[in-house]
């Protein structure tokens, strides 16, 4: 009830524009105001970063970043801008992600386009992009030639890091979704990485042929019945990339069991899982014949990737999530 009240008082307002023929009206809303006004609809609405999502969405409307806001704080929105404005609102309020809405999601170097057929890049993913970063350095210092394949790519965002920050690297990246794959396509166009990262549709390893020196994942890793207790947002993203089945291993066992015959002696695997997955998954590892097995944390301090190295049964291999091999 208290949410359509606050959606009525936003809708009330547009009545108080009269237009211009040019579309401005004196009398209309300052840029200011009008975002005053959307954050606090937001927050009624229970969004809590209400403010930021108020601001990302007025720059949508108004095609410009939100410096604009800052430069021109008295500038008032055309009446059909904030028409516009309140559709997106409306979206919002309804806990569709703020990415979702503007299709774009700031990833470590990159922009990436974003709708509903692939998940949302995460920060927590940086953490993967990071442990396979530092294991790229190191095997620069002895190979020329080093080859990544980047599985469950969604929207290409580990793929295209990779690729954009070490741009000798040979990077191929895979997904189940057509749909996703296309984006992540998109994306690489959209960074000009078209022709330098191959795109492959694959259920796990069933269309990959030969060897990479590191394969990198973020797969879906959620328990099933854990779904329907995520945030709203999180909700309506796509099932595929997030359900890892019963106890939301299922993806990464494939992952673990197939990977030994798409890695030499002493590549590398880094897999993105919860905090509370890293033990199971680490035994899932070292069971698939890896050895070294290390946690690498997120921002917030969690373990939240997992690497190993592949060794013949019984040598050992020690690999720092910190200071690499
Ligand atoms: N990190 C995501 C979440 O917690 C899950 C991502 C995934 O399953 N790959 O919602």
């Amino acid at each position: 009830m208290r949410r359509r009240a606050a959606a009525a008082r936003v809708i009330f307002k547009m009545h108080l524009f009269s237009t211009d023929n040019d579309g401005t009206d004196k009398k209309s809303m300052t840029l200011c105001a009008a975002l005053d006004e959307a954050a606090g609809f937001l927050k009624k609405a229970g969004i809590e970063s209400c403010k930021l999502d108020a601001a990302m969405l007025l720059a949508k409307v108004l095609g410009t970043d939100r410096t604009e806001f800052l430069i021109r704080p008295g500038a008032r929105i055309k009446i059909c801008d904030y028409k516009k404005y309140q559709e997106l609102l409306k979206r919002r309020a309804n806990h569709e992600c703020t990415a979702y809405i503007t299709n774009s999601k700031e990833f470590r170097f990159l922009e990436f386009y974003v709708d509903k057929s692939v998940l949302v890049p995460r920060p927590d993913t940086e953490t993967l992009v990071e442990a396979a970063l530092r294991r790229i350095d190191k095997l620069k210092e002895t190979k020329d030639e080093i080859c990544i394949l980047d599985m469950c790519t969604g929207c290409g965002a580990v793929a295209l890091s990779l690729k954009y920050e070490r741009p000798f690297i040979k990077m191929c990246a895979s997904d189940i979704s057509d749909a996703a794959l296309a984006i992540a396509r998109k994306n690489a166009e959209k960074h000009k990485l078209q022709n330098d990262i191959r795109f492959i549709h694959s259920d796990i390893f069933e269309n990959i042929a030969g060897r990479f020196d590191i394969i990198v994942s973020n797969p879906p890793y959620v328990p099933h019945e854990l779904i329907k207790t995520l945030q709203a947002e999180v909700q309506k993203e796509p099932a595929i990339a997030l359900d890892g089945g019963g106890d939301g291993l299922e993806i990464i066992r494939r992952i673990a069991g197939g990977a030994k015959k798409h890695l030499p002696r002493g590549g590398c695997i880094f897999l993105e899982a919860s905090p509370e997955q890293m033990d199971d998954t680490a035994g899932l590892l070292v069971s698939a014949g890896f050895n070294g097995v290390e946690v690498s944390r997120d921002l917030s301090g969690a373990g939240r990737v997992i690497g190993g190295v592949l060794t013949l049964t019984g040598e050992s291999a020690k690999m720092n999530a910190n200071d690499p091999v």
